[in-house]
């Protein structure tokens, strides 16, 4: 495979494999909580209707990362390029980069006081000074794309916790964005809701959207995602397909990895 070749502002053209354009890049990213060297020189892209998982266990900083590229944490050292723009840099306009990157967490997404459609309309409205019929008719388009728009008036508590995780998703996708992180989005599930995420996030891909997500549900991203990155010890240990990675590196601690999930 070819590299894409990257211009000096950091977009990268397409490569001579004819590659999607990248949509993210990370370059050398180094993060530490006080001695805890937690990344250490993590790079890779993620190309323009890529689905990237991005696993590793518990502790291997995956929500770290997430969080850096959603400018909740900051970078150490290192770049992070959205399509033309260096996020890390201090100048960056945080609230433009943020409307252009979509999130969910594993849990809390939604605020229990709020209905769906204020939820879902909230940051378009408040931060990104939407008005209100805007907001609320995209809104009520993606309620309704996931079959939800009945429940625009109900509260957090009146769904399940799958409904409420594809509300949050909605939310996510409220202002377009080129990116969607998921973080652990169906780890804090009942296992029998875990099924109704996943697909809609298959249906994300399918839709082409371009998506990093950390999860440890491995099943899915064997037969969902495009690649797979694997976090150890602060570095990248594997950054291939997942037939590549799951079924045929040779690397002992990656393959005793992947046997506890089996
Ligand atoms: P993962 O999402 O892969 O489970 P995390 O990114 O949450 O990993 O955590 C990676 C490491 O960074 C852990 O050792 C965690 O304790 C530490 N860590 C994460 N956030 C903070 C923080 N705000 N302050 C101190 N240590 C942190
Ligand atoms: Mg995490």
């Amino acid at each position: 495979m070819t590299e894409a070749t990257q211009r000096t502002d950091g977009t990268a053209t397409t490569g001579a494999d004819g590659g999607a354009p990248v949509v993210l890049r990370l370059d050398n990213i180094r993060k530490s909580f006080g001695a805890t060297h937690v990344l250490n020189g993590i790079s890779f892209d993620v190309r323009q209707h890529e689905v990237v998982a991005l696993l590793g266990p518990s502790g291997s900083g995956k929500s770290t990362l997430m969080k850096c590229v959603n400018l909740l944490e900051r970078v150490d050292d290192g770049q992070i390029w959205l399509g033309g723009t260096d996020i890390t840099d201090p100048r960056a306009d945080q609230d433009r980069i943020r409307a252009r990157i979509g999130v969910v967490f594993q849990q809390f997404n939604l605020f229990p006081h709020m209905s769906v459609i204020r939820n879902v309309t909230l940051a378009a409205r408040k931060v990104h000074h939407w008005p209100k019929d805007r907001a609320e008719a995209r809104a009520l388009e993606l309620l309704d794309r996931i079959g939800m728009r009945a429940k625009a008036g109900a509260y957090p508590d009146q769904l399940s916790g799958g409904q409420q995780q594809r509300v949050a998703i909605a939310r996510a996708l409220m202002t377009n964005p080129e990116l969607l992180l998921l973080d652990e989005i169906t780890s804090a599930l009942d296992p029998m809701l875990v099924g109704e995420v996943l697909d809609m996030v298959a249906e994300l891909k399918d839709q082409g959207t371009t998506i990093l997500m950390a999860t440890h549900e491995m099943g899915f991203a064997h037969d969902a995602a495009d690649r797979v990155v694997l976090l150890r010890r602060g570095v990248i240990a594997e950054n291939g397909t997942p037939r590549e990675v799951m079924d045929e590196s040779q690397d002992p601690e990656t393959k005793e990895f992947f046997s506890h999930f089996r």
